[in-house]
């Protein structure tokens, strides 16, 4: 299945297999954990083109059920990977941009409901999409928003923004010399291999009347992806959430559930909190939903594959010319099951940080591209913006009998 992976690999490619480190429950540190999930064969590939290759193992704690990635990548293969991947890269005008604020603004509806001069921080910016739009509809001023992001590239496509501020740094990197009225963590959390000192730092960030917002994806709404359906080093439900943040210092207000996430605003908790959740029943009760899927996981991976080797023999026996729309991970995988290295002749990619550089050993361009270009087929090798990616090629004036979805 694998044997085909090597028709990329250039000598200016770094393909790295990665080491593993055992570690503890990130949230509650029992080392008592039972068997969840495994994909032999996971890889990444980073902003510079180098793909990286480890076993993604999640296991579930006997004590607090969360689904945590264990042996994991460790502090110095995390931080490399971080800094040189562009991760929440939901781009401006994606559905998935609009749907985090739509979440953001179920807790904050009004135009006034910041004052003027609100300090607001953004824990692990992405591109930017949500601090952007909270400037606008908020109408608040630049000099009080900041953000930080740790992907290097990424911060260098917002450094000249409008709307706030930003530093390239990771969240241990912050001088807590400087209160914020509001921090926001929007699906960064799940990204964070040791939450506990994480929390203990932005809670030093924040006076008794800050608010801290939180967007996590809930592992009981998982989705079929073939890559990974569980996708993250950690997994939370709501119970093992609101646990973390109790035993942080910290009191959740008000939770939703929207879509896959789970939404809340905490504050600062300066007395003891009681908990009591009963994690051995939820995992015998709730997590069973989750336990069948991963039966049913499997088989839509051989499904997906299957379907992939049918769009390579296609391609292959008419000879197309195809271009792949989206040069991420999803085409890694795309590429790693077939092998049509004659047939592509480059890579389109909304994100600009890519366009003129090599990927997969192609050259990667804008969309716009696509308007002066003779191909038979284009196929969309992205799964988090399929949608707006077609409508997108739709709205360039390509017919729909071109385009591949996979
Ligand atoms: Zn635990």
């Amino acid at each position: 299945m694998r044997g085909k992976r090597n028709f990329y690999k250039k000598k200016s490619l770094i393909d790295k297999n990665l080491k593993l480190e055992k570690r503890l429950c990130p949230v509650c540190f029992s080392k008592k954990y039972s068997k969840f999930y495994k994909n032999n064969n996971y890889s990444k590939i980073n902003t510079n083109g180098s793909i990286y290759r480890y076993k993604h193992i999640l296991v579930i704690c006997k004590n607090c059920n969360l689904v945590y990635s264990n042996p994991w990548l460790g502090h110095k293969n995390t931080k490399k990977l971080y800094s040189s991947s562009a991760i929440g890269s939901a781009f401006e005008q994606s559905e998935k941009a609009k749907k985090h604020f739509k979440c953001f603004k179920s807790f904050f509806p009004k135009k006034n409901c910041f004052k003027k001069n609100t300090n607001i921080l953004e824990i692990g910016a992405a591109t930017g999409s949500l601090l952007k739009n909270i400037n606008i509809f908020y109408n608040l001023k630049k000099k009080n928003i900041d953000g930080i992001e740790p992907s290097r590239k990424l911060f260098e496509k917002l450094k000249n923004n409008n709307f706030f501020n930003i530093e390239n740094k990771f969240l241990n990197q912050i001088q807590p010399s400087k209160k914020y009225d509001l921090i926001i963590m929007d699906n960064v959390l799940e990204h964070i291999e040791e939450p506990k000192k994480s929390l203990k730092k932005v809670r030093s960030l924040m006076s008794n009347k800050s608010k801290l917002y939180i967007a996590v994806p809930n592992i009981f709404k998982y989705k079929n992806n073939f890559r990974d359906p569980f996708g993250h080093t950690i997994n939370y439900y709501e119970n093992n959430i609101k646990y973390l943040f109790q035993t942080s210092g910290f009191k959740i207000i008000k939770l939703k559930k929207h879509y896959n996430y789970l939404n809340f605003v905490a504050k600062r908790e300066t007395g003891l909190i009681k908990y009591n959740y009963d994690f051995k029943n939820d995992l015998k009760i709730k997590f069973q939903v989750v336990k069948n899927f991963i039966k049913k996981s499997n088989d839509y991976k051989k499904k997906i594959i299957s379907k992939f080797n049918k769009i390579d023999k296609k391609i292959k026996l008419n000879n197309l010319k195809i271009i792949l729309f989206g040069a991420s991970n999803f085409a890694l995988e795309f590429l790693d099951h077939t092998n049509l290295k004659k047939n592509i002749l480059f890579f389109v990619d909304n994100n600009i940080i890519y366009h003129n550089k090599k990927r997969f050993g192609f050259k990667v361009f804008s969309p716009k591209k696509l308007k002066t270009s003779n191909f038979d087929k284009i196929i969309i090798t992205s799964r988090a913006f399929s949608k707006d990616i077609r409508k997108s090629i739709l709205n360039l004036g390509i017919p729909p009998k071109k385009i591949i979805e996979l």
